[in-house]
């Protein structure tokens, strides 16, 4: 059942990860979530691990948005049927823009514990009928925010701007600290979120710990973040997205035909998406 959009305006809305696995590694899901199911065009965020295990997902499809790969601690190769095969480390951004069509496998490396961040952002009409694409980010723009140091893996964070792609207005950042306290500037017209991956934090006076995504809904002109503990979390935002979006799976369109299309094409194989050179096996579509 459709539920009414949150209304403008600043919020202040604790989500607590819903607990699921994914390809041996355990993860909290925190986006989407019922009221607030988007943040900007952010749709999608799962927290992994930590884990022991390494991540083994095999070769699977996406259209209509872009997949984010942060990673805490380990490291995972990213393959996918643009014949990319990029290993993904600490601090670095993996991005992959679904279009009209794309598959990728994810496999992490044994013996190393695992920790990270997967996100999907909705791609706008504009783009999300277009070719598939892939960026890898090295290396990423950091700035300092009273004591909090802030890695910018899209949009602008306090005057420093990230290299990467983004078809709407975006900001992810990941903020770092321990004992201190810091006044985030935030664009007024964005929706905002604070996720947290590591410790603790408290954002506009709201604790928030590992697992947990704090709504600040939006019209807001700055957070204040304050850290005791050392922690790591996530600021997200962007502006309102304004339509309704159709997810299932791994797919995200505007309705249900979209997604039966994109389901039928992946079963039996359509060039719509390519091929794989994975050892993990494909993996089939659900029942829908
Ligand atoms: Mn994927």
């Amino acid at each position: 059942m459709a539920l009414p959009p949150p209304p403008p305006g600043p919020a202040l809305e604790l989500v607590r990860g819903r607990h699921e696995e994914l390809g041996g590694v355990p993860i909290a899901r925190l986006l989407p979530r019922r009221p607030r199911r988007t943040v900007g065009a952010w749709c999608f965020l799962d927290a992994m691990g930590p884990a022991d295990a390494a991540l083994a997902v095999g070769p699977h499809p996406h259209i209509g948005l872009q997949t984010v790969t942060w990673l805490l601690e380990g490291e995972v190769v990213h393959l996918d049927s643009l014949g990319v095969e990029q290993p993904i480390r600490p601090g670095q951004l993996n991005l992959m823009t679904a279009g009209h069509g794309v598959a990728h496998a994810e496999e992490g490396v044994e013996g190393r514990r695992l920790r990270g961040a997967q996100l999907w952002v909705a791609q706008p009409e504009a783009t999300r009928h277009g070719a598939a694409a892939f960026e890898h980010h090295a290396e990423l723009p950091e700035v300092e925010v009273g004591g909090l140091r802030a890695s910018v893996l899209v949009g602008e964070l306090a005057g420093v701007r990230s290299p990467a792609r983004h078809d709407t207005p975006l900001l992810g950042a990941e903020l770092r600290g321990a004992r201190t306290r810091a006044a985030l500037p935030l664009e007024r017209g964005f929706e905002h979120a604070v996720a947290v991956l590591e410790g603790t934090v408290s954002a506009a006076g709201q604790v928030v710990g590992t697992g947990e995504l704090l709504h600040l809904g939006s019209g807001r002109e700055e957070v204040e973040v304050v850290v005791d503990e050392p922690a790591v979390a996530l600021l997200l935002g962007g502006e309102p997205l304004g339509e309704e979006l159709a997810m299932w799976w791994n797919f995200v369109g505007r309705s249900g035909a979209e997604i039966d299309e994109a389901r039928a094409a992946w079963e039996v194989g359509d060039d719509r998406f390519g091929a794989v050179a994975s050892s993990i096996a494909r993996v089939p579509a659900p029942p829908r």
